[in-house]
């Protein structure tokens, strides 16, 4: 089986190199000179869709994934799977999946999480938008990508679920931190908070599995001076693809809105820019009432 591969960049080279190496004939297009082991490179992305049984692309934002959707589309053929890993806007997500739909090409939005380490190990979780017949085709794939999919819904459902649990990841871990710059200020022991939180009501997968307090917890980027892991930044782009599908379907979001507000003034304004998410905590122990 043909795949193209488009978006080779820090998550797309590594998920193309596994299924080159699960046998796969990988034709892959990168605007910036990359290559990837296995994989042979095309000069446009038109080229690497054509005669493809299945294509991936793994791109950084809506915009272009649009721009994209234009270049492959007239070049791909009736039947054939377009899998899209990026993660993109709701709106831009159903938009590309129904001009595909219309040359009789099965959609499949499939944003990830797992970041770049998931992605090498093959062990990415896939959150599926589509038809039942194009889930089905991309499921195969998503095995060797990753070690769980889940199909979400139809086209966009994918990306609702992935920036719903993104919100919800950027609220707590304002909350996890908030929580710890406070008990710094009323004198109780990190370690201790972590001991009660982690098995109380509180607990949470930023408290538990990934603790923005160094020396306390599993490993986690704070032990490694909040080198990401998750940047900073990446929280913002997916917050703001939040409140974006937030006004469009005319949800209230308050929550949402303060971390997207929070997590910009960090990375636009502060020195958030390359540290890892969880870097909000040295940023409010820093920091008195405003
Ligand atoms: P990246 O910037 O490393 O890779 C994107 C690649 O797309 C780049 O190599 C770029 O040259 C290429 N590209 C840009 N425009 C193109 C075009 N018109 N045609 C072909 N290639 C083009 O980004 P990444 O970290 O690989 O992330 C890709 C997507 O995955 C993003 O949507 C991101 O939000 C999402 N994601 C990233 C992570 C992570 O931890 N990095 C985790 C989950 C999801």
């Amino acid at each position: 089986m043909k795949i193209g591969f488009i978006g080779l960049g820090n998550m797309g080279n590594p998920m193309a190199a596994n299924l080159a190496k699960a046998g796969y004939a990988v034709t892959g297009f990168d605007t910036a000179n990359v290559s990837v082991p296995g994989v042979e490179m095309a000069s446009s992305s038109a080229d690497a869709a054509s005669g493809a049984e299945i294509v991936i692309t793994m791109l950084p934002n809506g915009q272009i994934l649009r721009a994209v959707a234009e270049d492959i589309i007239p070049s791909m053929s009736e039947g054939s799977v377009w899998i899209d890993c990026s993660t993109v806007d709701v709106d831009s997500a159903r938009a590309v999946a129904s001009q595909a739909a219309k040359a009789g090409i099965l959609a499949v939005d499939a944003p990830v999480s797992g970041g770049i380490g998931g992605a090498a190990a093959g062990t990415l979780t896939f959150m599926a938008g589509g038809s039942d017949a194009a889930f089905a085709k991309a499921a195969p794939l998503f095995d060797i990508m990753g070690q769980k999919a889940v199909h979400c819904g139809e086209s966009g459902a994918g990306q609702a679920a992935k920036i719903c649990n993104n919100m919800i990841l950027g609220v707590t871990m304002i909350a996890t931190c908030e929580a710890f710059a406070l008990a710094d200020k009323l004198g109780l022991d990190r370690q201790k908070m972590f001991d009660v939180v982690s098995t109380s009501s509180g607990y949470s997968w930023t408290m538990n599995a990934y603790c923005p307090a160094p020396g306390v917890g599993p490993a986690s980027p704070a032990d490694n001076d909040y080198q990401p892991g998750f940047a900073a930044e990446l929280m913002l782009k997916d917050l703001r693809l939040s409140q974006q599908a937030a006004e469009s379907s005319d949800a209230d979001t308050p929550m949402g809105q303060a971390a997207t507000s929070l997590y910009e003034r960090f990375v636009e304004a502060e020195d958030g820019l390359g540290k890892d998410f969880s870097a909000m905590l040295p940023r409010l122990e820093k920091r008195g009432r405003e």
